[in-house]
This record gives C-alpha cells, structure tokens and sequence, in this order.
C-alpha cells in the first residue's frame, strides 16, 4: 500500500509547486490556503483523532515561483523510467543506459536520448540506430519534471503525481477536478 506521507502543492493554476509534509499539508487546508484535489492513504495522528491525509492539494493563491528543471544523471534516468528497461519491459534493480542514437554516432547524453535498459537489449541493439536494431521503445523518453522531488518519494506516489505535471495527462483531470469543484460549490 502507498503510505507515503509527502503531500504534492499545485498551484492555483494546477501546475506543481512543491512537495511538503502531511502536517504542513493539513495546516494550509485547516486555515483555509489550500483544498484537497486527491486523497492519499496516510493518516496523522493529532490529540483529538486520525486525520486522512491528502495526496495532493491546491494552494488558494497564485505563487510565482520560477521552473526548476531537473538535473541530469543515470540515477535519474533509472528513476525516470521506473528501472524499467525500456526496450523490453523488464524491472531491474540495477539496470543500464542506453544511448537511443549510440554516442558513437554523436548520440547526444540528455533526457531525450538515454534510456533505461536491461543487459540483454543493451547487448542486442549494441552500436545500432534504433532503426537498425529493428528494436522499439515502449515510450518516448523527456524530460521528468517530477525529478525534483521523487529522491524522497516512494515510487508508487510519483507514479500518482505525474498526471499533475505532464499537461497532456493532466488536462483531462483537470477538466475533471473543475466539474468536481463546481459541482460540490452548487451543492453547497
Ligand atoms: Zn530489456
């Protein structure tokens, strides 16, 4: 089950801001700065009762808050793509790179270029263009906006959040947040 306690804080435009704590979580909501927009799994414990706390929520008022882009490394690749070789699928604790265009064909080292692989398809498509290899990825690599955070947060909580930071994920939730938002402010 995902206990994870950490808490995402979009923005009033929906976009993520930060990731805090569920006790900061829950006092922005108790004094009104934020409202829940997913629910977690975790509970606190206060003097009086467990309090649920929330996966996610929304901050009430615009934060200006510039872009920080994640910082590249093979670490961050693994995690990027779940240790999941990208050719064929396979979870592995400790997997390889792989350069989609090879570095000897001036493949560049980026977000966009490296992937997760497993020892077996790493070998298989060797010094090859993908094209070449006749090998397919299971996904596009890009660039993980989530990366900032997802050191200290568990896998299965970075896999909830990334609606929230990939817009073509998350304009169809988004559009379901508003209805859900309107219609609780209808009813009340
Ligand atoms: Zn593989």
């Amino acid at each position: 089950m995902d206990s994870d306690q950490s808490v995402l804080l979009l923005n009033s435009t929906f976009e993520p801001l930060t990731v805090v704590p569920a006790r900061r979580a829950l006092k922005l909501l108790f004094s009104k700065k934020a409202h829940s927009i997913e629910e977690g799994n975790a509970y606190v414990r206060t003097v009086r009762a467990q309090v649920k706390v929330p996966s996610v929520i929304q901050i009430v008022y615009y934060v200006r808050k510039p872009y920080l882009a994640p910082k590249f490394s093979k670490r961050a690749v693994f995690m990027r793509d779940n240790y999941t070789c990208q050719y064929c699928g396979k979870h592995l604790p400790k997997p390889t790179i792989d350069h989609i265009i090879p570095q000897s064909k001036c493949g560049k080292t980026n977000w966009y270029n490296v992937v997760t692989a497993c020892h077996a398809c790493n070998n298989k498509k060797g010094d090859r263009s993908l094209k070449d290899s006749g090998m397919r990825l299971i996904k596009e690599p890009h660039e993980p906006k989530f990366l900032v955070y997802s050191a200290v947060i568990s896998p299965a909580r970075v896999k909830r959040w990334e609606k929230y930071f990939y817009p073509e994920l998350r304009d169809n939730e988004r559009e379901l947040v508003a209805a859900a938002i309107n219609s609780s402010m209808v009813s009340a």
